[in-house]
């Protein structure tokens, strides 16, 4: 389904103030939310929607390239951030648009998930990988060492420097949770929220662990087996869910996003599925007929050049090129025969060439048989 405008998603015009988007957004936010809906799977897109949207339309810079570019603005690089975000980023979100803590916490009784201990994610980790083109036409598994933040073995992820050095939060009192009275746009009303002494854990750290000093993570290395499927391509990402980097205090991994870069063949051109071969041969090899070798991605292969062979034509191999990822379909090869004029000859070749150019065999003669350059490049690319 294609994207919905962003103005039109919060009810506003393109040119509102500040003040109006937010307030859009509150009344959808309120509207839409997952505790007064529950297991409504409609809302809760309408709900994603507004909050993509006001991720967007909240920040100025994002909103002018939305406004120039639209949602193609949202490149895979430096996008608008707003697709991506999950149930736990809009809720985080909530403390700015109404004013401290999230109401809808206690205030509908459903916020059990996210009220108490909050889940500490570690951060993504990007990496390059380089790929020839027979390993895209393949598939490859790499092993790559990456470097980066790995749970502390000294206080296994805790920070702390033995088991006692920890003790109850003097915050919350061991429950993980604060409780307040805020003022918002629902009335007075009592929110609880995570503890932000202890994040919800209920324990304090008294002495912290010396290798990581408290973080609970430390800068490791690790190698990776990843698997790509055969027919990635120059720009593409691939992720790898809990491969990022460590969270500390027992929290899930970020993810490793893998960045496809494509190593140019020698010889052989990509392009798309196909693989280009541009084959030189000699005028008496195309007058003749010839058995020529050339190269393909699985290694050497025979090619029958047939007598009589007109520079221009085009040759193809099927299933030789490189398959769509996922997929069962294979591209070809492409062979482009060119026919090489000699630039330079011996005076006996000369000689031989002046008797020849004399017989009615060897004047260029095009009949209806003959394809036009058009009508050849027409064949293979439609
Ligand atoms: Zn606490
Ligand atoms: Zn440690």
């Amino acid at each position: 389904m294609a994207k919905r405008d962003y103005y039109d998603v919060l009810g506003v015009s393109k040119n509102a103030e500040q003040a109006e988007i937010k307030s859009a957004y509150r009344k959808l936010a309120i509207k839409y939310h997952p505790d007064k809906n529950p297991n409504n799977k409609e809302a809760e897109e309408k709900f994603k929607e507004a909050a993509e949207a006001y991720e967007v339309l909240s920040n100025p810079e994002k909103r002018q390239r939305y406004d120039r570019f639209g949602h193609a603005g949202n490149s895979a690089s430096g996008g608008y951030g707003g697709g991506g975000m999950n149930m736990e980023d809009i809720f985080s979100n909530f403390g700015d648009i109404f004013g401290g803590g999230n109401p809808f916490e206690s205030f509908f009784g459903g916020g059990q998930s996210r009220g108490g201990r909050r889940v500490v994610k570690g951060t993504n980790l990007r990496i390059k990988v380089k790929l020839t083109l027979e390993e895209i036409a393949k598939g490859v598994e790499k092993k790559i060492k990456v470097n980066k933040q790995v749970v502390c073995k000294t206080c296994d992820g805790s920070g702390a420097k033995d088991r006692s050095s920890t003790s109850t939060c003097r915050t919350c009192g061991g429950t993980g949770s604060v409780r307040r009275v805020t003022n918002t746009i629902l009335g007075q009303m009592q929110t609880t929220s995570t503890c932000p002494t202890c994040n919800g854990e209920g324990v304090e750290i008294t002495a912290k662990c010396t290798t990581c000093h408290g973080e609970g993570l430390v800068r490791g290395e690790e190698t990776i087996s990843i698997n790509i499927p055969a027919g990635v391509s120059e720009g593409m990402q691939l992720s790898m869910s809990g491969k990022g980097n460590a969270a500390p205090r027992g929290g899930v991994p970020g993810d490793l996003i893998i960045l496809i870069e494509e190593i140019p063949h020698e010889i052989l051109k990509r392009d798309g599925n196909n693989v280009i071969y541009d084959l030189y041969i000699s005028f008496v090899d195309a007058a003749l007929g010839a058995s020529i070798e050339i190269p393909t991605i699985d290694g050497k292969a025979k090619i029958k050049i047939d007598p009589g062979t007109q520079g221009g034509k085009i040759l193809r191999l099927k299933g030789k090129g490189v398959p769509e990822v996922n997929s069962y379909h294979k591209g070809d090869q492409l062979i482009y025969v060119n026919v090489w004029t000699p630039k330079a000859l011996s005076q006996i070749e000369r000689e031989q060439l002046e008797k020849l150019r004399e017989s009615p065999n060897f004047k260029p003669q095009p009949g209806k048989n003959e394809k036009s350059f058009f009508e050849r490049v027409k064949e293979f690319f439609e």
